[in-house]
């Protein structure tokens, strides 16, 4: 049977990189095997939704490259994906599990349960609604059956809570953690239902898994305490439960404890895949897309974090990730997040695309530097200095000199380089590269070699003097080349600008 997997976000603010790598292993575990991902948005808890959230989330894994079979956005024949719209069909099943005796309504007021916290608080105990104490509370199984259809039939506010069964171990079996084994006994009467008509969060997840056919389950480690009840509820239901993979933790770089988005700003990195304006505080949280990330290296980079390919093969395209895909090689121990690591990849990525390839991505960076260039311009310059880039957004830095001339010269290579009589000296290095028409890079560097040889001249103070006139600073790719992009012409001009402002 082909393996139909989910990524269930609930819409409650951006996408976390977490959530991504568990998105990216469900997709590469769906390729792998011929399968189907499909994406659900659990929105059932309405006070935690966030507007915009979904079509984040959406936005994010087209820039991503992650594509679904089916969900919200694209249908499929098991829609509606998006479980505030499916409201009306969770509420049959909340109450086959109330009449099969799997569950009971519970009508504890909010005054009720916080004086029976208090209460176990006053014992230095915490309170939890379950086997031992369900039958002190106010319920279905305390109430008489007249007395709960009459509470039902007024309308009182109620819940459906699930009923453990006494002193059962529940065994979860996990493809990466093996099997796990809790007993009833430590577990809360979760509330599946509210009198609101909507479903919680683990009623609507294992209904939706069941009715999607979801034949694996691989999501992150935070849902493994919830795995005993999911388990149950199958059981309860009479359902064959999906295959379940519970991730490991993606964690802060030293290690210690589950990344967050402070962490991100703490230390400079972002934590979610797009830039995100909260709705309500208007904050930025910077994004791996905006920071000048590619997509290919963020995903080859969550890749890794927490899965390997069986050897040391770091560099992996995504048609190579589904290849080499399987759940056995996820491991068991959180993942530490690495910035440095990030970056690699990032720098890895740009130096195999070409510069037609990363021209779209600079667009927008001379656009906001007020650049206007042709094409082949662009090519030309990326290709030159893209060994220098470890972002997109790198490229104004190691690059802009290609557009607009210095007028500022660094200082301390100009004492250094420019001596007495330099401006004289590159007035006759510049005829020699003029006297070439067409420009011939290999030549016109020839030619000015010998007369810096038949002159007796130090070719490191003529060369960084003239490279200091066309970038304002000494660096910059191979002097003749970059000549050879810039253009003589405009190397004329700044050569000429330059003599007058540094000699005056
Ligand atoms: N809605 C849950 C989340 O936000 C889904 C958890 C699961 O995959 O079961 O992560």
């Amino acid at each position: 049977m082909n393996p139909r997997v989910r990524f269930a976000p609930s819409p409650t603010g951006p996408l976390h990189i977490g959530g991504v790598r568990t998105a990216l292993y469900n997709y590469l575990f769906a390729k792998k095997n011929n399968g189907t991902l499909l994406l659900r948005i659990e929105d059932t808890d309405q006070t935690r939704f966030v507007p915009g959230a979904e079509q984040y989330i959406i936005e994010a894994f087209q820039w991503l490259g992650i594509t679904f079979d089916e969900g919200v956005g694209i249908g499929g024949e098991y829609g509606p994906y998006r479980q505030s719209e499916r409201k009306a069909l969770y509420k049959p099943y909340a109450e086959q599990l109330v009449n099969d005796g799997w569950a009971y309504y519970a009508f504890d007021t909010p005054e009720m349960l916080d004086a029976k916290r208090k209460e176990a608080e006053s014992q230095k105990k915490t309170f939890q609604y379950d086997v031992n104490t369900r039958m002190q509370m106010c319920n279905s199984l305390t109430l008489s059956a007249e007395e709960v259809q009459e509470r039902l039939g007024r309308g009182d506010a109620f819940v459906v809570r699930f009923k453990y069964p006494e002193n059962t171990d529940i065994h979860v079996h996990d493809l990466i953690r093996g099997e796990v084994v809790i007993n009833s006994g430590l577990l809360d009467d979760k509330v599946l239902y509210k009198s609101d008509g909507m479903p919680t969060y683990h009623l609507a997840n294992i209904v939706d898994d069941h009715l999607m056919k979801i034949t694996h389950v691989i999501r992150g480690e935070e849902w493994l305490p919830s795995a005993p009840l999911h388990v149950m509820l199958y059981k309860a239901f009479g359902w064959e439960a999906p295959q379940f993979a519970h991730l490991p933790l993606l964690l802060k770089p030293d290690g210690n404890g589950k990344l967050s988005k402070r962490d991100g700003d703490r230390l400079g990195f972002p934590v979610f895949p797009l830039q995100w304006k909260d709705p309500k505080s208007g904050d930025i949280s910077s994004g791996y897309r905006e920071s000048g990330y590619l997509p290919e290296a963020v995903i080859n980079m969550l890749a890794l974090l927490g899965w390997n390919p069986g050897n040391d093969q770091e560099i992996m395209s995504m048609e190579t990730l589904i290849d080499c895909f399987s759940i056995d090689k996820i491991s068991k121990s959180g993942a530490k997040f690495s910035l440095d690591k990030a970056k690699w990849f990032n720098h890895e990525y740009i130096q195999q695309k070409s510069g037609e390839e990363l021209a779209p991505y600079m667009l927008p960076i001379l656009e906001k530097n007020n650049v206007e260039c042709n094409n082949s311009y662009l090519q030309n310059v990326i290709e030159l200095v893209k060994d220098r880039l470890n972002f997109v957004n790198d490229f104004w830095d190691q690059a802009g000199y290609f557009f607009v001339a210095p007028d500022a010269y660094d200082p301390q290579a100009v004492k250094k380089r420019w001596k007495e009589g330099m401006g004289a000296t590159l007035q006759e290095v510049m005829k020699i590269i003029e006297s070439f028409e067409p420009f011939d890079q290999q030549k016109a560097h020839d030619a000015v070699m010998q007369y810096i040889a038949d002159n007796e001249l130090n070719m490191g103070q003529v060369l960084n003097s003239l490279r200091l006139a066309i970038v304002g600073a000494a660096r910059g790719p191979e002097l003749f080349t970059m000549i050879n992009v810039i253009g003589v012409k405009e190397v004329r001009n700044r050569l000429d600008k330059a003599i007058k402002t540094i000699e005056g």
